[in-house]
């Protein structure tokens, strides 16, 4: 899977992601489209955001797949406030958890109007690219 990744490093005024640790592969990965999550060899269990061990048995170092990119809303919020700065010009703005087809949940920002999502909604991945080292998934409905 290799999804669009648009240039916000201009406009971005929100959080940015600082790589590092476990999460340097993600990161780096979301540069060239691709979403990682992490799948553990020893019991199975696939698991973001990335960690050093693997949340189902404590195995080290569990391998990142790639995600195929797509998923549906397990549950979202609306946000009329800016929960952070840098997205006062944004509201109302969507952020869902996201259920991946592969099994892992993460949170993340869902661009379109708030009336076209619902628990349930399929959603694919799209990259906001927000500095020289990473780019943040974002979700649009399918
Ligand atoms: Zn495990």
């Amino acid at each position: 899977m290799t999804a669009p990744v648009e240039d916000h490093r201009e406009e971005w005024e929100g959080p940015v992601p600082v790589p590092s640790g476990a999460n340097t592969a993600f990161w780096a990965a979301t540069l060239e489209g691709n979403l990682l999550y992490q799948h553990c060899g020893e019991c199975g269990t696939a698991q973001l955001y990335p960690r050093a061990v693997c949340t189902g048995c404590g195995a080290v170092d569990p391998s990142f797949e790639s995600s195929v990119g797509d998923g549906t809303v397990y549950t979202y919020t609306v946000c009329h406030v800016p929960g952070e700065p840098g997205f006062g010009d944004r509201t109302p703005y969507v952020v869902a958890a996201v259920e991946l087809t592969e099994g892992p949940r993460l949170l993340a920002l869902v661009d379109c109007e708030p009336d076209a999502v619902e628990i349930g909604t399929a959603v694919e991945v799209t990259f906001w690219q927000v500095t020289d080292e990473a780019a943040l998934p974002v979700f649009v409905p399918r």
